[in-house]
């Protein structure tokens, strides 16, 4: 028999018949793709997802990536999305878990850089391990970034950080000069009014 379905928490936490979120259908892609998604809920934050065995690894990042190197972004582990997540940009109604505006903020596919005595390391192994490193092919952000888990007071967080590459651009910061949805082309607040760009 198959083990616990690893999508189990995030359908827990969802009245599919309230929510307009995917409760997830979609299968495996050749190439395994990222989303970043600003979503305003009680808090503002950045999730980060990563297609990792059919599923989007996620993290919660307050103030989202950095191209510059020397800045270290902390990284919330959250439950694992189902990959349609990858797709969704709208509004969860009040009352429904995580309630608040969701935008595509960035997406694209990864390549996994990994590695370990010179080996690569899979991306499942990686992540259980609490490192994992990859290149980036995003419309707004390119270019390694690098995850890395560390032990706090309360249980774990992770950083994460830009690699040193040709990608690196300390002068910039895209969370605030490209605010707007890849997909749609919209800010949070016309997401929330309804209103198309
Ligand atoms: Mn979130």
């Amino acid at each position: 028999m198959a083990g616990p379905d690893p999508l189990d928490k995030y359908r827990e936490k969802r009245d599919f018949s309230r929510t307009p979120e995917p409760p997830g259908e979609r299968k495996a892609t050749s190439h395994p793709v990222f989303v970043i998604q600003k979503h305003h809920a009680t808090t503002l934050h950045y999730d980060f997802r990563l297609e990792v065995d059919g599923v989007l690894k996620s993290w919660a990042v307050p103030k989202g990536p950095s191209v510059d190197p020397k800045e270290k972004r902390l990284a919330v582990p959250t439950d694992d999305h189902p990959l349609d997540y990858a797709d969704f940009e709208d509004v969860i109604p009040a009352g429904s878990y995580g309630a608040g505006t969701v935008l595509v903020w960035d997406r694209g596919t990864y390549r996994n850089l990994t590695r370990k005595e010179g080996r690569e390391v899979g991306v499942a192994e990686a992540v259980r391990r609490g490192h994992i490193s990859v290149w980036l092919e995003g419309e707004k952000i390119r270019g390694g970034y690098a995850l890395t888990r560390f032990r706090t007071g309360k249980g774990e967080a992770w950083l994460l950080v830009k690699m040193d590459d040709t990608e690196a651009d300390p002068g910039q910061n895209l969370v605030a000069t490209e605010p707007r949805s890849v997909v749609s082309n919209r800010t949070l607040e016309e997401i929330a009014s309804g209103r198309d760009e």
